[in-house]
């Protein structure tokens, strides 16, 4: 089974058609697990049109402080690692949106003066629809801490089946939450000067990661060979080409998958995922062959 992120260094370049489509017509053969980690903005169900089934809310465990018990030591605020904590002469101040819930302000506390209390950053919701288990997260608005909740949401992922997942936009926390622990990630770009910064650094950041990766160029007859000659010095295989359509456009906008309106984009999809997987498992192949 394969864990398949969809990534793209920044918003709009539609990684969710891709994601989505390359998730529809798997399930045609197979169950499917789709994720859509893009929890500030999640909108692959418009596509996917699950029957959602159950919602869950999701909490971090936030310090609450027992004046009775503190002294105000200030020990707590210099181990928070965010900043997320303020001590004065006889206060301490706990800013939540900081807080990651790491846990280390009531572990280090001398007095055993903070508990935790889970503070709700958003919900799960997950449902099916014919061959799709899907599952998404919707952050609260304004919450900053969204890497808590894509890890709730990659939790509830079951391990047997081919999974797919809709990663947020960009090259930070929420990003490396989704996309981590990936076999093989997708990146979406566009051939603009704009689209190879973003992949330089979506590329970068994955092959930190240790992750194969490959490339699909969307709009590919707008911009100029710059993106083509970049994935050629890096050796990263252009998987797909999708030239601007406005037919495509339309369908994409109406929330409508275009593997089923267009059937050579079926074709155009598997010969992306044969790609991938030939390439994740020529990955497989050789990382035993190193270990020999
Ligand atoms: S470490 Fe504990 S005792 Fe010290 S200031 Fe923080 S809450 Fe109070
Ligand atoms: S739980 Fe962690 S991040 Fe939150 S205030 Fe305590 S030390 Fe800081």
């Amino acid at each position: 089974m394969m864990n398949l992120a969809i990534a793209s260094g920044k918003g709009g370049t539609g990684k969710t058609t891709v994601a989505v489509n390359l998730a529809l017509l798997l399930s045609q053969d197979e169950q499917v697990e789709f994720l859509d980690c893009d929890v500030e903005e999640p909108n692959a169900h418009l596509f996917i049109k699950p029957k959602f089934e159950s919602v869950k809310e999701v909490g971090i465990p936030n310090p609450v402080i027992d004046f009775n018990r503190c002294d105000f030591c200030g020990r707590c605020a210099e181990v928070c690692a965010f900043n997320a904590l303020a001590v004065f002469q006889e206060h301490v101040m706990v800013l939540p949106e900081l807080c990651h819930g790491c846990g280390s302000c009531a572990y280090f506390c001398p007095q055993k003066a903070i508990s935790e209390h889970d503070r709700t950053i958003g919900v799960i919701e997950s449902g099916s629809v014919n061959r799709i288990d899907f599952v998404h997260g919707c952050l609260n608005p304004g919450e900053a801490m969204s890497p808590p909740l894509i890890d709730a949401v990659k939790k509830m992922a079951s391990r047997d089946k081919m999974t797919v997942i809709d990663s947020p936009p960009g090259t930070s926390c929420p990003a490396i939450s989704a996309i981590k622990g990936s076999d093989f990630c997708i990146l979406v770009t566009e051939p603009t000067s704009f689209g190879l910064n973003d992949l330089d650094l979506v590329y970068q950041t994955v092959t930190r990661l240790g992750l194969p990766s490959g490339v699909v160029i969307n709009r590919c007859d707008i911009g100029d060979g710059r993106v083509e000659e970049y994935c050629r010095k890096n050796n990263l295989p252009v998987l797909l080409k999708v030239p601007f359509d406005r037919k495509v456009a339309g369908l994409c906008a109406c929330g409508e998958p275009v593997i089923f309106k267009f059937p050579a984009w079926q074709k155009n999809f598997k010969q992306l995922y044969d790609q991938v997987r030939i390439l994740v498992e020529g990955a497989v192949y050789n990382e035993k062959n190193d270990s020999y």
